[in-house]
């Protein structure tokens, strides 16, 4: 899970070379009331020799109509893009392009939200239309663009924002009167990452784990997705405490986020789970202001009172030592968060589920079980750690003469732990490589969740090589593919110290995340290429997820006899695949297995639960770069719209009095054609829309305007002409 570091890839750049030294920005959106009163004579030769760009040009939102000043003598900037369909089925046909302004009464602007819909300017565009050149043009435009680009572009990978599910899922019984417990999923529905809930009863909130979630593909420049707590931001004066279940990143990863926005909240974790928080804050600069309180399942603390919440924690199995579930009563009812789990009855790490706690809180009554579907879809138990382990072994033992490189999950400390003592049994000396590898082996080992003697591990270091090949082990993080990882780097030949050779074994102890694939292909592909040997899951079980597979789920659901089932942690096929199985295999009634979304709200009373008319409107919030910025679901489409189709910048430089073309207008382009064809198209487009502008509005004509249509025809053109969609920035300036 450790990817931090691994995405961070800036697809989008700033304009920088010819665009910021040549175009003569004289008014931006940001500064439009200094520049507003002047000719743009003026404000051009004054930003003439900045780096323009760098100035806000374009977190002018996309969709936005560009903002104008009605002063004279001014120029601004205009950007437009219309955003991509999704990728889902045909472009509904609801208007053909607009010849040219009409002004005409009755027209109405589309609503730019509505979906499915092409939003070309500020007009909803006809595609199919759009192939149909509107006059000959010379072809020999398309041969000249870039290789493996002469087609349509692929389409997008989808909008960033979560889809919603249509379907809905009946309830049927009365809520009993009196307050209701609320129980709230913040994150890690129809997902896999950024777990968080809240739980509300008369004005108290408690918060379950505040997690992280690594990007997708389709997040360029995103190191990682936060959950929404805007609800609880709201309402922190209520939030009596945060609960932790276990220290994996898509628990944990966002609470130095959040923690000082949320008042500083005491929180509740196990032993270990509290040193990886512990770790993480101090990283941040934040450890002596948060308070940890260490639970420990196997004593009666772990039973404690959290506002008007009854709080139980007990152990589960996981990939990751100290993994809990928790048992949440109020006066209103009882539930149960299972966490990540699964059953293990021969764990590694010697720590048992709490059967007994699990049977007791049967008999005390479980209204509701939340409960991990990230493996629903498997049949059959989870295997044990504990195969592995003994798989792991024969890796060593059949390793003759071989140096060994494995990689896995820093977090997965249980598989780490089972590594370390087979290459101590096999006499090799351990190199540990990356960061977090090194700091969770050093954390384990001090806790004593680790214990193999500290003389045999060493951190990677050119004294790697002073080895007989069968003397080695390189524990490395980079499982994934991640591209900074200490593997990709190996892989790569960039790694000081190591140089793969036809004598290394490289064992992944891991399956890939999935949407991580095609980066964990091109290390393999790396790696057989210099004929060292690679060995996956697919040549030995050295992998087990450390998720319920069905079985599991159903064992949990039988133990804790509760009436309803809420799938959680998982994306949306998972979760149905839990519900299905409920239902299909265990008996519950449809009704009482609730499909929720984040945001959406559960109400708990009396032994009756039902989904809430109101819900949470729940935002994406992206991490981008080291300054804790909340990006939003706007600039991120903003940024793939430019990564996407490039960037057409236009200078219009118009005469102050006649407002006539004063010359042929400019062109400046980033990650767009710089074809003199398609260039030329652009030029005729916008002269013969000016002139049919100028004879309209004379000299009354106004900037917005211009760049609106301008906008708009462009739009038109360079789908029709070049199936492209760049982001079109018009600038205006009067002289
Ligand atoms: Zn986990």
């Amino acid at each position: 899970m450790d990817k931090l570091t691994g995405w961070i890839k800036k697809v989008s750049q700033p304009l920088t070379g010819k665009t910021s030294n040549s175009v003569n920005k004289t008014k931006t959106q940001g500064s439009s009331s200094q520049s507003g009163t002047k000719t743009s004579n003026k404000s051009t030769t004054s930003s003439q020799n900045k780096p323009q760009h760098k100035k806000p040009v374009h977190k002018k939102p996309v969709h936005k109509k560009p903002v104008h000043s009605n002063s004279q003598g001014t120029s601004k900037i205009g950007t437009h893009s219309s955003s991509r369909p999704t990728n889902k089925g045909p472009i509904k046909h609801t208007r053909k392009p607009r010849k040219s302004f009409s002004g005409k009464k009755g027209w109405k602007r589309p609503d730019p939200a509505k979906k499915g819909d092409v939003n070309v300017g500020a007009l909803k565009y006809e595609r199919k239309a759009a192939t149909k050149p509107s006059r000959p043009v010379n072809r020999n435009s398309v041969s000249r663009m870039p290789k493996g680009r002469t087609q349509r572009p692929r389409p997008m990978l989808g909008q960033v924002k979560r889809e919603t599910s249509n379907r809905k899922f009946p309830m049927y019984e009365k809520l009993p009167k009196g307050d209701p417990m609320r129980i709230i999923p913040l994150g890690g529905l129809n997902e896999v990452g950024k777990n968080s809930m809240a739980l509300e009863f008369q004005g108290d909130i408690i918060l379950i784990d505040i997690g992280l979630q690594f990007p997708e593909e389709n997040m360029p420049g995103i190191d990682y997705v936060i959950p929404d707590l805007s609800y609880v931001l709201k309402n922190k004066e209520k939030l009596k405490g945060v609960v932790i279940t276990h220290g994996h990143l898509d628990h944990i990863g966002a609470i130095h986020h959040y923690i000082e926005k949320l008042g500083f909240p005491t929180l509740y974790a196990t032993r270990l789970t509290k040193a990886l928080i512990e770790k993480r804050l101090e990283e941040h600069d934040l450890l002596d202001k948060v308070k940890i309180i260490l639970i420990d399942p196997k004593k009666p603390e772990s039973k404690f009172e959290l506002g008007k919440f009854t709080i139980e924690y007990f152990r589960v199995n996981h990939s990751i030592p100290d993994s809990t579930g928790l048992y949440i009563k109020t006066e209103a009812g009882s539930m149960v968060h299972t966490g990540d789990f699964k059953f293990d009855f021969t764990p590694v790490d010697g720590m048992h589920c709490d059967y007994e706690k699990m049977a007791r809180f049967s008999k005390e009554g479980v209204d509701m079980v939340f409960a991990d579907s990230t493996n629903a879809i498997k049949e059959g138990f989870c295997p044990s750690e504990k195969v592995i382990a003994g798989n792991i072994d024969r890796v060593f033992r059949d390793a003759v003469g071989k140096r060994l490189i494995m990689a896995t999950f820093a977090s997965s400390i249980g598989r780490l732990q089972s590594i370390l003592l087979s290459a101590v049994a096999h006499g090799r000396k351990i190199f540990l490589g990356g960061r977090s590898m090194i700091d969770n082996i050093r954390i384990s080992q001090e806790l004593g969740v680790i214990s193999v003697p500290m003389s045999a591990v060493r951190k990677l270091n050119a004294s790697v090589n002073d080895y007989r090949p069968e003397e080695v082990l390189i524990l490395t993080t980079g499982s994934q593919g991640e591209p900074f990882a200490a593997l990709s780097r190996i892989s790569r030949d960039e790694h000081p110290f190591i140089k793969i050779t036809e004598d290394d074994i490289i064992a992944f102890s891991s399956s890939p995340i999935p949407g991580n694939e095609r980066s964990l292909y091109t290390v393999i592909d790396a790696i057989y290429r210099k004929g060292a040997a690679v060995m996956t899951k697919v040549d030995m079980d050295i992998h087990a997820s450390g998720h319920a597979f069905q079985g599991d789920i159903k064992m949990m659901h039988s133990l804790m006899g509760t009436k309803y089932v809420v799938p959680i942690h998982g994306e949306y096929f998972m979760r149905i695949a839990h519900r299905r199985l409920a239902i299909k295999e265990m008996g519950y009634d449809p009704r009482n297995v609730i499909m929720l979304e984040n945001g959406g709200i559960i109400e708990l009373r009396g032994g009756v639960a039902r989904r809430a008319k109101e819900s949470l409107d729940q935002q994406l919030i992206f991490v981008d770069g080291k300054n804790h910025a909340d990006m939003t679901e706007k600039q991120l489409n903003e940024r793939r719209a430019m990564a996407e189709g490039g960037i057409l910048t236009l200078l219009i430089e118009l005469d102050a009095k006649s407002k006539k073309l004063r010359k042929s207008p400019r062109i400046y382009t980033e990650g767009f054609l710089e074809n003199p064809d398609v260039h030329g198209v652009i030029i005729d487009t916008v002269k013969t829309q000016y002139a049919k502008l100028h004879q309209k509005f004379g000299d009354k004509i106004t900037e917005k305007v211009v760049v609106e249509e301008l906008s708009h025809e462009l739009h038109v053109e360079m789908l029709r002409e070049v199936a492209r969609e760049p982001v079109i920035q018009i600038i205006v300036s009067i002289a």
